[in-house]
């Protein structure tokens, strides 16, 4: 029952990867996995690589080649929706594509084909990792977010937007959530791969639950102090969540 462990850039997989017992690592279409034993469970970690194709083949390969049975992604998004705020965590309820659009040969957003424009996350596995964030982040939380001023983090669960875009303009994120919302759709984040991880998943029936910690808030500032915030504050996070989340998972 191997699970995969997938995050978008090499700060947000570190704390993770010095949990691994006995790590192996394996070359493949250009990526580095990891496997081994984390809390006597096979993990195979690997970086999704950025944006919504890159995410695809990475998930595939874990797929096909890694025989995983469950993906969790953790990684660090834009908040969007109201009261998401910097340091908050979001457990993915679904994930929508907010640069799909093939109207009018299909309604705006839907993925041709599927007749959905939304996926949803796994609802068992998602049930755990919000457990796992509630729990999991209560003493590291308080701990980091004092030393960086930010508030208590508060765990949102809902809709996350992905596109290939890094949206950092108040109104570029205005609009986004705007569209999304005249469609009935309300998105609490947008980051650049949890969608496509979500359809690979999807078609080979696997299970996929996602939680990303809100960077920044998509607009002019969302640039700076990008790494900082990753490797001070959505890094020990994704350890804590984690940990807590294997811990919680069955069927180990
Ligand atoms: N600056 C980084 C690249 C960051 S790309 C570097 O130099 O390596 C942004 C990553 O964070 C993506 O994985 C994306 O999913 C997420 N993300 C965080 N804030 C985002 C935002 N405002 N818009 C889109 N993606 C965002």
């Amino acid at each position: 029952m191997t699970l995969a462990i997938m995050s978008a850039l090499l700060d947000e997989q570190r704390g993770l990867l010095e949990q691994l017992v006995s790590p192996q690592r394996v070359k493949r279409a250009g990526r580095t996995f990891w496997c081994g034993q984390w809390a006597g469970q096979d993990v195979v970690l690997v970086l999704s690589k950025v944006g919504k194709v890159a995410a695809a083949t990475t998930t595939t390969v874990l797929i096909e080649a890694f025989d995983v049975k469950s993906v969790l992604f953790t990684g660090v998004a834009g908040g969007v929706g109201a009261g998401v705020k910097v340091g908050d965590v979001v457990v993915a309820e679904a994930f929508i594509q907010h640069d799909l659009n093939s109207a009018p040969l299909f309604s705006r957003y839907e993925i041709p084909l599927y007749g959905r424009a939304t996926l949803d996350c796994d609802p068992l596995l998602s049930a755990l990792l919000l457990e796992a964030a509630q729990l999991g982040l209560v003493g590291v939380g308080d701990h980091i977010h004092r030393s960086l001023l930010l508030e208590a983090p508060k765990v949102h669960r809902g809709l996350i937007a992905s596109g290939d875009q890094f949206v950092c303009d108040p109104s570029a994120a205005a609009l986004l959530r705007t569209d999304l919302q005249a469609a009935g759709h309300e998105p609490l984040a947008v980051e650049m791969e949890g969608a496509a991880v979500a359809q690979v998943c999807h078609d080979y029936g696997v299970p996929f639950a996602a939680m990303r910690t809100i960077s920044d808030r998509a607009d002019a500032q969302a640039h700076l102090d990008f790494s900082a915030f990753v490797s001070q504050v959505a890094s020990p996070y994704a350890l804590a969540v984690v940990s807590r989340f294997i811990t919680l998972r069955p069927g180990k």
